[in-house]
């Protein structure tokens, strides 16, 4: 099988497999991306876009699109209830984008889809991958639409199927790791407040809470998240009112990371091969790095090195964010109290403030 005439396949069309096509077809490269769901999702879900995405999608032209369209973010703030603890300043950074975007999910993945029907590729809606088989050239792969079966052959295929991949099962590789107990509403909201509009901002709450607020674009419109059950209001800074919902939902969260990212020919990224909590909110876009890493490695060469290289950075985004996560879920009184003392003390420290805020930007993996 000639190996630039064969599309590459790229099941899922989630944010993930959208950056994974769009990169291919920039470089040149044939590519097919199939997705099971009818079309495209309208859920607001991962909200932001790290300076490391922003650097990884300027060459497709979606980033000058997604800072036209989302909301700045320049710091983020930490209060213990009602005292502030810390603030990162990532206008403080040597980047060009020296800041996040926040955006819903269903924003960016109409935008990286329009970048992609530009280049002549369109998603395959409604269009299942099955089963799947390969030999030293090619994997053999089963399409389903409107219960029409499709064998297809391709030289690789990335699994961007999210957190129940069927790339991953099929490949039989485990995906260890755990779910926290704690279950999570999301917002999108329109509300008032004292917090600012180009700024996330995390509050601890007793009994190991967590309140977050991060603007999204639309007039008054923030994204709210919470671990405990009491009505977010309740959990919100003083003066904030809560005018009304426009989108929720409530999930638990796992930390994961596949065994491997790839067998031979079939390649994972995103979800499909790595899960956690928001905080940092990395989700989404170690994904993005993920996505982007394989398909220059796929034109480029050096598809060898991208398990060994994505896995251990994912290993490394993960064990920080449990350790963030149960850091901000702390319950004791004394160990709360030790934590809102010893975060400030960090934090001044330039070199560490220096290394958070990269590491929230994505910017220290590379
Ligand atoms: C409620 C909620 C809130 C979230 N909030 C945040 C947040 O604030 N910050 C953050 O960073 N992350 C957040 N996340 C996580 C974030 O949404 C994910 O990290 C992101 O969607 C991963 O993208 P992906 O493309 O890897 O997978 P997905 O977005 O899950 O996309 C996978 C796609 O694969 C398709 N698919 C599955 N199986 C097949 C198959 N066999 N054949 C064909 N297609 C298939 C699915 O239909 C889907 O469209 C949130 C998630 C949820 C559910």
């Amino acid at each position: 099988m000639n190996d630039n005439s064969n599309p590459v396949l790229v099941a899922g069309a989630g944010p993930v497999g959208l950056a994974c096509a769009l990169e291919l077809a920039r470089l040149g490269r044939a590519v097919r991306i199939v997705d099971k769901k009818d079309g495209p999702s309208t859920d607001s879900k991962a909200i932001a876009v790290n300076s490391r995405s922003l650097e990884l999608l300027e060459p497709s032209g979606v980033t000058p699109r997604i800072v036209e369209a989302g909301v700045h973010i320049r710091r983020a703030n930490l209060h213990s209830g009602d005292r502030r603890i810390a603030t990162m300043d990532f206008s403080a950074l040597d980047h060009r984008y020296n800041f996040a975007m926040a955006l819903p999910q269903s924003e960016t993945e109409k935008l990286l889809a329009a970048a992609l029907g530009e280049r002549g590729v369109r998603v395959e809606w409604g269009t299942e991958l099955t089963a799947f088989g390969q030999d030293a050239k090619t994997v053999h792969a089963v399409l389903v639409k409107d219960g029409r079966q499709e064998t297809v052959e391709s030289p690789y295929l990335v699994g961007a199927d999210g957190a129940h991949s069927t790339v991953r099962h099929q490949l039989k590789l485990g995906f260890p790791g755990a779910a926290y107990e704690d279950l999570w509403q999301v917002l999108d909201v329109r509300m008032d407040g004292p917090w600012g509009r180009d700024e996330v901002n995390v509050r601890f709450v007793p009994d190991g809470g967590i309140f977050f607020a991060i603007p999204i674009p639309g007039e008054a419109l923030f994204r709210i998240a919470t671990n405990r059950p009491e009505e977010p209001a309740a959990l919100a800074p003083a003066g904030t009112t809560i005018h009304e919902v426009v989108w929720r939902s409530d999930f638990r969260i796992h930390h994961r990371v596949v065994e491997s990212f790839a067998r031979d020919r079939c390649f994972l990224c995103g979800d499909a091969a790595h899960v956690h909590s928001p905080a940092g909110g990395r989700g989404m876009n170690l994904g993005i790095e993920d996505a982007t890493d394989l398909a220059r490695r796929i034109v480029g060469g050096g598809v060898a090195g991208y398990a060994a290289r994505r896995h251990a950075i994912a290993k490394r985004v993960v064990a920080q964010t449990d350790r963030l996560t149960r850091m901000a879920m702390l319950r004791s009184p004394l160990s709360r109290t030790l934590r809102d003392t010893l975060v400030p003390l960090v934090v001044a420290l330039p070199p560490a403030r220096r290394f958070l805020a990269r590491e929230n930007m994505g910017l220290n993996s590379g």
